[in-house]
């Protein structure tokens, strides 16, 4: 993800912050700063702080258990709606992923549990009375709002993630919950539709209660809810077809002495977006509609497609699946990969084709279910 920063690496993981989070700092700072002066600006930045290392340990929660069953986490990311732990696979046993998403909310118990145990040492059972909530009457800036603060933030956080709808943690153990006695596709629609009533719920009791934040929680939890369903549909269509038989072996491709101008002309006469550049049945390298823009627009005079291709370019084997070349497509961030058979190469496959090909794929999946209901 770009306009991410790394600010950390724990147990391989690296841990980066999106450039937006800035915004939550700010908010936080203003609003304290507003009642506080500039103590209380200091101080809702550093409650801020403290609230994003508890969502971080969150994410160290699912990821540490996702590495323990032998899946590949990459990073963290911090976004102004909290984080997300990058994955490079889903789980392959409904058990681990029930554990993976439970390990999450597990955290913040723990923490709230640690805090709750502070807190009530350090200023009685009175200063659990919601004080610390965000908004409302909340006490001055002190060590103790500032853990009564952060011990309703952690309580908050697993309520919230406890919903059982996607792209939840709930919702996730909910299908885990499901999978065990039925296959994934039908775990996964059954969780969808189950998530999206109480996204209903949620969204009426929202607009009635004039609580617009939940309104638009129940808006974001609905589509969430439908785009995982859509997802778990096109992992099971994906893995039925190997990209062998799926790349365009009509594609037109270039040679060494090529210039820019004849992929100009390519691509105004084929609409192919990108191209290899071959020598015998050898890879040298591809050149991207994106490539040529940027050509045209920095080298007037004509070079050799040589001279602006790219020459790192992803393998992927002729019997692969769609859905593996999907997953090394999201792990190396590459929108281009080349297929092989052994060494030789047999040409490009790139992130519309998926797209393309899974949308035929699914298209005709569900002829097949209608004919199914029909006979
Ligand atoms: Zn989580």
């Amino acid at each position: 993800m770009s306009w991410s920063y790394r600010v950390a690496r724990i147990a391989d993981i690296d841990i980066k912050v999106h450039i937006t989070f800035g915004i939550i700092l700010l908010l936080g700072g203003l609003d304290w700063g507003s009642r506080y002066g500039t103590s209380g600006a200091v101080f809702g930045v550093v409650l801020m702080t403290a609230l994003f290392a508890c969502v971080v340990l969150h994410e160290l929660g699912h990821s540490l258990v996702a590495k323990h069953y032998g899946i590949p986490v990459r990073e963290i990311v911090l976004l102004p709606i909290g984080g997300v732990a990058m994955l490079g696979r889903l789980p392959e046993k409904p058990r681990q992923e029930l554990l993976i998403a439970a390990a999450g909310p597990a955290v913040n118990v723990v923490l709230a549990g640690i805090l709750l145990l502070i807190t009530g040492a350090i200023g009685g059972l009175t200063a659990l009375d919601g004080h610390g909530l965000i908004g409302g009457s909340a006490p001055a800036p002190s060590l103790h709002t500032f853990l009564v603060w952060l011990l309703a933030a952690n309580v908050t956080l697993v309520v919230f993630n406890l919903i059982p709808a996607f792209p939840l943690d709930g919702g996730r153990m909910l299908r885990a919950l499901l999978a065990m006695g039925t296959d994934y596709a039908k775990a996964t629609r059954i969780a969808a539709v189950i998530g999206q009533a109480f996204a209903l719920v949620l969204g009426i009791i929202g607009v009635l209660g004039g609580h617009f934040i939940l309104a638009l929680i129940a808006v974001f939890i609905f589509l969430g809810a439908g785009m995982e369903s859509f997802q778990a549909q096109a992992k099971t269509v994906l893995m039925t077809l190997q990209v062998g038989h799926a790349y365009n072996k009509h594609a037109l491709s270039l040679i060494p002495a090529d210039r820019v101008s004849k992929v100009v002309d390519y691509i105004l006469t084929s609409y192919q977006p990108d191209f290899a550049v071959v020598l015998g049945d050898r890879l040298l390298g591809i050149v991207t509609r994106d490539d040529v823009l940027r050509a045209l627009a920095t080298h007037p005079e004509d070079p050799y497609i040589t001279e602006i291709m790219q020459r790192q370019v992803t393998r992927v084997d002729a019997t692969a699946s769609l859905e593996e070349v999907q997953r090394v497509m999201m792990e190396s961030g590459e929108r281009v990969v080349a297929v092989y058979a052994g060494e030789s190469f047999l040409g490009l496959v790139s992130r519309e084709d998926l797209n393309e090909a899974l949308s035929v794929l699914m298209f005709v999946k569900r002829q097949q279910q209608l004919g199914a209901q029909n006979a």
